[in-house]
């Protein structure tokens, strides 16, 4: 682009996540979202968590939402939660080692892997894409990013999510299929990563069907929060 030009229509805002203890805040470049990454999540959606290695889908950035306010989708009727632990990169790659994964993360946040199940049940019985029922209008309600200096690595630890008071999903990231490493590694051999994407890392057993005015509050241990309420449809 030259001096000169000038944009034809307006540009898009970028996208920022806040940080724990920070003033700065984290630019999003890509999402991506690991599928079927816990045994017991695979089992309860119907398949064999040893017969299928995970694999990967990808949101949009302009999909994140830090409002705590989730309005209930359009053209669904069955908007599912999925809790998930959501690692952020500092830098990225091809092939990175699973040795050196950790080297690239810049920390980590809770987020929900919101999904309309309906229409994504269509799109897999069809064998057409996912992103009508992944990727739509804020369905990436996530927390603020805490860096890996004060969060640790995150390979254990509570992961859970309660809808009005009530647990619906309770698991521990050491029952993740793909490990962390393996999935930065994996994903670095499919993809170039890059500083600001996001990494969605699965999503325990537990999943569940959400109504306007669900609260619905994820933790995992030793990061903040994520506490979302679903809004009537706009
Ligand atoms: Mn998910």
């Amino acid at each position: 682009m030259t001096q000169s030009s000038t944009y034809a229509v307006a540009p898009p805002p970028p996208v920022v996540l806040p940080i724990t203890g920070s003033d700065a805040v984290f630019p999003v470049r890509r999402v991506y979202c690991v599928g079927r990454n816990y045994a017991d999540h695979a089992i309860e959606m119907g398949h064999d968590p040893d017969a299928e290695p995970p694999f990967f889908f990808q949101k949009n950035p302009d999909n994140l939402v830090t409002t705590g306010r989730f309005p209930y989708p359009a053209a669904s009727q069955d908007v599912h939660h999925e809790i998930e632990l959501v690692i952020a990169l500092k830098s990225g790659g091809r092939n990175i080692p699973a040795e050196a994964a950790f080297d690239h993360i810049f920390g980590y946040a809770v987020g929900l892997d919101m999904t309309r199940r309906d229409l994504q049940s269509v799109a897999k019985k069809a064998g057409r894409p996912w992103e009508v029922g992944k990727a739509f209008e804020r369905s990436a309600p996530v927390s603020p990013i805490t860096p890996i200096g004060d969060a640790g690595r995150m390979e254990a630890g509570a992961i859970r999510l309660t809808v009005n008071g009530t647990a619906r999903q309770d698991g521990d990231l050491n029952q993740m299929i793909w490990k962390i490493p393996e999935i930065v590694a994996t994903l670095s051999g499919l993809f170039t990563l890059a500083p600001g994407d996001l990494v969605f890392t699965g999503t325990p057993a537990g999943v569940g069907a959400v109504a306007s005015g669900d609260r619905l509050v994820g933790e995992v241990d030793g990061l903040e929060k994520l506490d979302v309420t679903v809004m009537p449809a706009e």
